[in-house]
């Protein structure tokens, strides 16, 4: 069978390991840190830095195609190994979504709709912006931002000068703020042949800027669940993307409007393993791996909720429940903040 080779040995990284692994498939990981989740499923591992153009060509050549569990791939590395075989999906996508300020001109461009933006490069252009949206607003790093790092709520317009010294000088963006009844996403699916799939739309709840729950149906009306499969595809197809895009949106009075793009399988889509007889997980391997893609119709109702740090106490009382369906990284170290596991709670569709 064909080597699956994966960037990044964190969680999703594990999981694509574990789905190839049910399809017949080998995985090679490519990870810098020690440790990695992914390292104790995958049929190897390599530990090396992006910089290191030798072990990139290596890694390269012992696989037939390349995916990555994490858009911030160093543009260098991507160079090597695109070169040698094939990156899924593909640059364009990893270009827009590395960068807040490209992902919003992009999904502007396609007609979608984002909070108001503006690129910030100086407390003069953070002024103008904040007299033009108003607060509260969001200052947030163009880039390496996740969990809500490297963004600052801003709820005065004095506050500018040292909202932009909390960032340190790093190339930011200023979000005017989007007063959201409901925050949902949506897993969307391409294939090789161009074939487009999404599961059901869910809805998250977010603590601290880091993903705590996801629930499947969302309460959303029909309509908004085809305006947010219609946009997803939209994106998908402009990109001529191939394997799962995750898509961040937020519900309001007059539409959804599109929070972020992740290129990869994305946490609020863990639901699909339990509640679906193909995830997110398969999907993006057997579109990567040039495969059809499966079904994603959902059986089940489905509550996610991350163990993150010390909610791994609760793990031997959700070993115990009915339903649960438990999903557990193997890091070594529980530490605040970190996404240690998640559980599925589950209920069939009668
Ligand atoms: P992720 O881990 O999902 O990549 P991130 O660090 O990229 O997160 P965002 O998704 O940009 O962060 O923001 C985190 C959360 O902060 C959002 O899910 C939402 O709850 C809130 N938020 C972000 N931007 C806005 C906005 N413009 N208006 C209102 N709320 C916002
Ligand atoms: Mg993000
Ligand atoms: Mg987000």
């Amino acid at each position: 069978g064909a080597t699956i080779g994966i960037l990044g040995g964190g969680q999703l990284g594990r999981m694509l390991a574990v789905a190839a692994s049910r399809l017949g498939l080998k995985t090679h990981v490519f990870e810098p840190g020690a440790n990695p989740p992914a390292g104790q499923v995958a049929d190897r591992l390599t530990m090396a830095g992006y910089d290191d153009a030798e072990a990139l060509r290596t890694f390269a050549e012992a696989v037939d195609v390349v995916t990555y569990e994490f858009e911030n791939i160093p543009t260098s590395a991507l160079d090597v190994i695109e070169a040698i075989r094939p990156i899924r999906p593909g640059r364009e996508a990893l270009r827009v979504s590395q960068d807040r300020l490209s992902e919003k001109d992009y999904l502007s461009e396609l007609g979608l709709t984002t909070a108001p933006y503006a690129d910030i490069t100086d407390l003069a252009s953070l002024e103008a912006a904040l007299a033009a949206f108003g607060t509260p607003a969001i200052l947030k790093t163009r880039r390496f931002g996740y969990d809500g790092k490297g963004q600052v709520r801003i709820t005065d317009a004095a506050q500018a000068g040292d909202a932009l010294g909390e960032l340190q000088g790093a190339p930011a963006v200023l979000e005017g703020f989007v007063d959201f009844s409901a925050e949902i996403s949506i897993i969307g699916a391409r294939g090789l042949d161009g074939a487009v799939a999404c599961f059901d739309p869910g809805e998250n709840i977010h603590r601290e800027g880091i993903l705590r729950e996801t629930t499947v149906p969302a309460a959303i009306p029909a309509s908004l669940r085809t305006d947010a499969v219609l946009l997803a595809a939209k994106i998908l197809g402009a990109l001529d993307y191939v394997g799962v895009m995750g898509v961040e949106l937020f519900v309001t009075p007059k539409g959804l409007v599109v929070n972020e793009i992740a290129p990869r399988v994305h946490n609020s889509g863990h639901w699909t393993q339990n509640g679906c007889a193909v995830d997110q997980f398969e999907q993006h391997i057997r579109a990567v791996a040039g495969w059809p893609l499966g079904d994603g119709q959902r059986h089940s109702n489905v509550v996610m909720e991350n163990l993150i740090g010390d909610d791994m106490d609760r793990v031997p009382e959700l070993a115990k429940r009915s339903g649960a369906a438990l999903h557990l990284y193997g890091k070594a170290e529980t530490r605040a903040g970190r996404k240690m596991g998640h559980v599925n709670l589950v209920t069939p569709l009668s």
